[in-house]
């Protein structure tokens, strides 16, 4: 169940490793449904989505949320997508704040 819902992800092309040319900086990231919110991950340590902080991270319920479960399975087959400081602070940062309060 888990595991098609993670592999959807990767058909559906929801994970993405966003290297920051200028800082130096990769970032694995997982889009929410409508992509219009990115949630951040540590592959196989830390999402940043809500199901992470209340499942995973408070009740403990679960050992994983399905971004991290999709990162896994995925493996080195991420969609690269290289981009500039200037970039990732005006288009990337915003979907990631947003994966925060939403
Ligand atoms: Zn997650």
């Amino acid at each position: 169940m888990a595991r098609r819902r993670a592999l959807k992800l990767i058909s559906e092309k929801k994970l993405v490793k966003f290297i920051v040319e200028d800082a130096n900086l990769t970032i694995y990231a997982a889009y929410s449904r409508r992509f219009d919110a990115l949630y951040v991950t540590v592959p196989g340590k830390f999402c940043s989505c809500p199901s992470y902080l209340f499942d995973v991270f408070a009740k403990r319920i679960s050992d994983s949320c399905i971004h991290l479960l999709a990162m896994k399975l995925a493996g080195n087959n991420l969609q690269e997508v290289e981009i500039s400081l200037d970039e990732f602070t005006s288009k990337i940062f915003p979907l990631i704040f947003k994966g925060l309060i939403d």
